[in-house]
C-alpha cells in the first residue's frame, strides 16, 4: 500500500486476508503448547497513591513471545483466543503467576495487590469463582489482594449472566474494577448496579486531557461520578507530568502509566521497586515511591 503523509511517499505492508486468517489459527492453535513452552509471560505495570505516592499493587498483562511472530501484544491474540474458547487457559495461566507473585511479596513481608483482566468470557463459567477460590487458597493470597478488571462493555453484553458470578466474586473479598471507562455507550445508571470497588478511566481521556477540553471534562466527571458512588478512581494512560498533576488536583486516587512505569517483566519489576522502596522501621515494611 502507498499513501502519503506530510508529502512524504509512505508504503506499508498490509497482510492479506488470507495472511490474517491464518497468523490467528497458528495463535489458536498453538496457544497451549507455547504456555508450556514458556513463550507466554506476565509483565506487570504498577499503581501508584496518587496522595500518598505509595505503591498500591500492579496490573497483570499477558505477553507472547512469539517464534515466528515476535513479540505479540494482547490486543491480538487475547480476541484470537477468547474466541477459540481458550480463555479459561489464559486466565488460569495469568491468574496462578499473579498470585505467586503476591505470595513472594507476602513472603518478604510487601503488602502488594495485582489486578487479573479477565474476559466476559470467564464469567459464562459458573465454576470460575470456585476456581479463583481453590487458587486463593493455594498460594494462600488473602482475596483483598487480588482485583479483576472488566471492561463495562463486556460486563453489560449480557449483565444477566455475568451479575450473579460478579457478585460471587465480590463476596469472596475480590475487589473489581470497570477497566476502560468511558468508551462504552455506558451508563452510570449500570455502574450503581455493578458490585465493584474501582473504576478505571480510559486511557484515551487521560491521554487527551492536556490538549483537549473534552477530555479533560470527561475525566473530570468520571473521577465526581465514581467518588460519589464511593468507588476508587484510577486514570491509566498517565504519560505526562501534567497530567499527573491535574489528576491528583481533581482527587482521583491512582495512577498508572509511562511516566510512572512501562509494564515490566518480573527480574525488572523487582529492580525498579527496590530503587524505589524506602523501608520503614518496624514490624510492616511500607513502600514509598517518589514520582
Ligand atoms: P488494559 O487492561 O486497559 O491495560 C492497559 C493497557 O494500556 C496495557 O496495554 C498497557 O501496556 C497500556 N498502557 C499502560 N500505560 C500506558 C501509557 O501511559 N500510555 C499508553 N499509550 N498505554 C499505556 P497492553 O498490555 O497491550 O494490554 C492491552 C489490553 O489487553 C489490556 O487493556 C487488556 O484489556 C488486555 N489484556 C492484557 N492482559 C490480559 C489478560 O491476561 N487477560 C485478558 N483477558 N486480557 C488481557
Ligand atoms: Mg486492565
Ligand atoms: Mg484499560
Ligand atoms: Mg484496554
Amino acid at each position: 500500500v502507498r499513501a502519503t503523509r506530510g508529502g512524504e511517499e509512505v508504503r506499508a505492508y498490509v497482510p492479506s486476508m488470507g495472511q490474517i486468517f491464518l497468523r490467528r489459527f497458528q495463535m489458536v492453535t498453538q496457544f497451549r503448547q507455547a504456555i508450556e513452552e514458556g513463550q507466554v509471560s506476565v509483565h506487570y505495570q504498577p499503581k501508584v497513591s496518587l496522595p500518598s505516592k505509595q505503591v498500591l499493587g500492579v496490573e497483570a498483562l499477558v505477553r507472547w513471545q512469539h517464534p515466528e511472530f515476535g513479540r505479540l501484544d494482547p490486543d491480538e491474540f487475547v480476541p484470537a483466543v477468547e474466541a477459540a474458547g481458550l480463555v479459561g487457559v489464559l486466565t488460569g495461566f495469568v491468574l496462578k503467576e499473579a498470585l505467586i507473585r503476591v505470595r513472594k511479596w507476602m513472603d518478604e513481608g510487601l503488602r502488594m495487590s495485582v489486578a487479573v483482566n479477565l474476559s466476559v468470557r470467564c464469567l459464562a463459567d459458573e465454576d470460575f469463582p470456585a476456581k479463583v477460590t481453590k487458587a486463593l487458597q493455594e498460594f494462600e493470597v488473602p482475596p483483598e489482594l487480588l482485583t479483576f478488571e472488566l471492561t463495562e462493555s463486556g460486563v453489560m453484553a449480557d449483565p444477566q449472566k455475568a451479575l450473579p458470578i460478579l457478585r460471587e466474586l465480590h463476596t469472596l473479598g475480590i475487589v473489581l474494577a470497570v477497566d476502560d471507562f468511558g468508551t462504552g455507550y455506558s451508563s452510570l445508571a449500570y455502574l450503581r448496579q455493578l458490585p465493584v470497588d474501582e473504576v478505571k478511566i480510559d486511557k484515551s481521556f487521560v491521554l487527551g486531557m492536556g490538549t483537549d477540553l473534552g477530555d479533560l471534562a470527561v475525566v473530570r466527571s468520571i473521577v465526581e461520578l465514581g467518588h460519589s458512588l464511593g468507588l476508587t478512581v484510577v486514570a491509566e494512560g498517565v504519560e505526562e507530568d501534567i497530567a499527573r498533576d491535574q489528576l491528583e488536583a481533581m482527587g482521583c486516587d491512582v495512577a498508572q502509566g509511562y511516566l510512572i512505569s512501562r509494564p515490566l517483566a518480573e527480574d525488572r519489576l523487582d529492580a525498579w521497586l527496590q530503587a524505589r522502596t524506602a523501608r520503614s522501621p518496624g514490624r510492616h515494611t511500607e513502600m514509598v515511591l517518589t514520582l
